[in-house]
C-alpha cells in the first residue's frame, strides 16, 4: 500500500497538532458510511532537509514539485510515496503557490502532492489530505461556484472547508467516498 506522509515544513512547533488530527482524519473515514482505513504515516526524520531543499527550489509549476518529491522517493525507499506539507502563511512556499495558482488560498494539491497553509482550521488541511487520496474538489471556481455541488451539504470537498460549512463526520459526499476506495484498491493491487 502507497505511504502518504505528513510534514510541517516550517512549523515544527504543529508537529503534535498535524499527527493528532491526521489520526483523527483516520478515525473518521473509518466509520461508516465510508468504512476506509488508512492510516497516514509523519514524514521520518532524517528526510526532513532534502524535503525541505526540494520544496525551497524554485520551480515554474506545482508539477515540477511533484515529479521531484517522486523521484526523491522512488530514490530512497524504491517505492513512491505522496506527502502533505504544511506551512506558514509567511512562508515562502505559499507565496510560490500562489503566484502559480491564484486562487489556492488554502491550500494545492496534485495527485501525490497536497500544501496546506491555512492552518485555523483543520478541516483545510483533511481537504488536501482527501485530495491524496483521491478526492476531487466539488465546486467549480472558473464558473463561480463554491459548491458543495455534490448533493452533500457539508461536504468538506467544497471551496470554503471551514469547520463552520462542515461539521461533524460523515462530511465526504457517496462519489469521494467511491473515489478514494478505488484509489486505495489499485494501490492495494500494485
Ligand atoms: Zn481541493
Ligand atoms: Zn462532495
Amino acid at each position: 500500500m502507497r505511504k502518504i506522509y505528513f510534514y510541517c515544513y516550517d512549523l515544527p512547533e504543529k508537529k503534535d497538532w498535524l499527527r493528532q488530527s491526521m489520526e483523527d482524519l483516520s478515525k473518521c473515514l473509518a466509520l461508516p458510511p465510508a468504512e476506509i482505513y488508512y492510516e497516514f504515516a509523519e514524514l521520518p526524520a532524517d528526510y526532513e532537509s532534502d524535503i525541505d531543499n526540494i520544496l525551497n527550489d524554485d520551480k515554474d509549476d506545482l508539477h515540477c514539485y511533484e515529479a521531484a518529491l517522486i523521484e526523491y522517493f522512488s530514490k530512497k525507499q524504491s517505492q513512491v510515496s505522496s506527502l502533505l506539507v504544511i506551512c506558514s502563511e509567511k512562508s515562502p512556499f505559499r507565496k510560490k503557490a500562489l503566484a502559480l495558482l491564484p486562487h489556492a488560498l488554502w491550500g494545492i494539491a496534485t495527485h501525490s502532492f497536497s500544501a496546506t497553509y491555512a492552518l485555523y482550521d483543520q478541516y483545510i488541511v483533511w481537504h488536501e489530505m482527501l485530495h491524496l487520496l483521491g478526492a476531487d474538489d466539488c465546486y467549480d471556481i472558473d464558473k463561480g461556484d463554491r459548491g458543495p455541488n455534490c448533493g452533500s451539504p457539508n461536504c468538506i470537498m467544497q471551496y470554503e472547508a471551514l469547520k463552520i460549512n462542515v461539521g461533524e463526520w460523515p462530511f465526504l459526499c457517496n462519489n469521494n467516498i467511491s473515489m478514494i476506495k478505488r484509489r486505495l484498491e489499485r494501490w492495494n493491487n500494485n
